[in-house]
């Protein structure tokens, strides 16, 4: 038996498109960087994730605020309320969001196999990463008793009790689970020290790091293929 545990944003779909077409809709330019933007939004999500995961801020809310520090911080032009009208594209684009035909084909094969469990272990507010969980139709592979939201624990990303925690819900060891994520610091690194395997999805190309991951993909594509290859 083993189980594969995957990130939700900019793994099952693709987060950093939608955010910097939410901008581009706002402000009426196109992004000059798009590796760039989301390099300072994704830096910025990091400053107030325990206030949005504890539920003091809403997720609308802090994205605002993360939009207008990226605006100012590459000179964008824009005026103090873009950053909340960004937030609200954003919102609106999320949810229409779907999974990937060529995602949704593997893991519905990955889904029949009787010798595998899927998770998922995602960091955010509760109700909004519940949310993504009902649009994007993610219960036709994962059960709800599966899935870990982070707002809904005392731990964020990547907190040891999280990886031990999925351990006890699966009911299966470290040597026989997978952790899939788009992010090296939050789902990979601590995925290693906690003795999982791991597929990297590194979406932005960024350099190795010191502890390999045992499979590292950069595109969608090569993210279906290794998922097929692997696990089916
Ligand atoms: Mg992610």
């Amino acid at each position: 038996m083993r189980g594969i545990v995957f990130d939700i944003d900019d793994t099952l779909y693709c987060r950093q498109d939608m955010l910097v077409k939410a901008a581009e809709t706002v402000l009426g330019v196109k992004v000059p960087d798009w590796r760039e933007f989301i390099r300072i939004f994704y830096e910025k999500s990091e400053i107030n994730m325990a206030a949005l995961e504890s539920g003091e801020v809403s997720t609308h809310d802090i994205n605002g605020w993360r939009y207008n520090e990226t605006f100012r911080l590459l000179g964008l032009p824009y005026k103090q309320d873009d950053g909340g009208k960004a937030a609200d594209t954003y919102l609106e684009l999320q949810s229409h969001m779907v999974i990937s035909d060529g995602l949704a084909g593997v893991l519905d094969k990955i889904a029949k196999d009787p010798d595998i469990r899927l998770g998922i272990l995602t960091a955010g507010e509760s109700r909004h990463q519940w949310n993504k969980v009902g649009m994007l139709g993610l219960n036709r592979w994962f059960s709800n008793d599966y899935i870990i939201v982070t707002g809904d624990t005392p731990y964020t990303k990547p907190d040891k009790e999280l990886y031990k925690m999925m351990e006890e819900r699966l009911d299966l060891s470290p040597s026989d689970l997978w952790m899939i994520g788009d992010n090296y610091d939050k789902d990979i690194k601590g995925a290693i020290e906690n003795n999982w395997h791991t597929l990297w999805l590194n979406r932005r190309g960024l350099p190795d790091p010191e502890h390999l991951p045992d499979i590292s993909v950069l595109t969608d594509e090569e993210f279906i293929a290794a998922l097929a290859k692997e696990f089916t």
